[in-house]
This record gives structure tokens, sequence and C-alpha cells, in this order.
């Protein structure tokens, strides 16, 4: 009786570890509207993807850049003489 009792209750615990290691994996891999978003490498404001400059940094990284930051880069760089 004991036994069964504490094979149940060992049953039940890891239904909910199962339940909540799924829950997590499907939190972290998909939250609707943030897999298009990516920070700006200079302000790290989060924007769509189709807002930024993409411009890849060796062979590996990439880096993106807002609007706004690459005015004020522009703006920067006019400056100079
Ligand atoms: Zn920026």
């Amino acid at each position: 009786m004991t036994l069964s009792i504490l094979a149940g209750l060992f049953l039940l615990f890891l239904v909910a570890i199962i339940f909540y290691g799924y829950g997590f994996v499907l939190k972290s891999s998909r939250r609707p509207g943030t897999e298009n978003m990516e920070q700006c490498s200079l302000c790290r404001n989060s924007f769509n993807k189709r807002a930024l400059v993409e411009r890849e940094i060796g062979d590996y990284k990439l880096m993106y850049f807002c609007k706004s930051c690459i005015t004020s880069l522009h703006d920067a760089a006019a400056r100079i003489h």
C-alpha cells in the first residue's frame, strides 16, 4: 500500500517535471512577435530586422544598426574634415 502511494507520487513528480521542462522549451523556443527582432549594436534598442542594416564583421559576427544610429554616425562623419 505504502509502496504504491510512493510509486504514484513518484510518477506524479516525474510527469510534473516533464511538463515543466516542456513548457520551458516551448517558451524559450518561440515567443510570438520576437523572432524577427534584433538589437541595434550601438543603442541596444530592439527593432524588426527589416528596419536594421546588417553588416558582417569577420567570418561569423553579424551586427545590426538602426536608422537613427546610422544618421548620427553620418552627422559625426560630416563634421570630420
Ligand atoms: Zn541604434
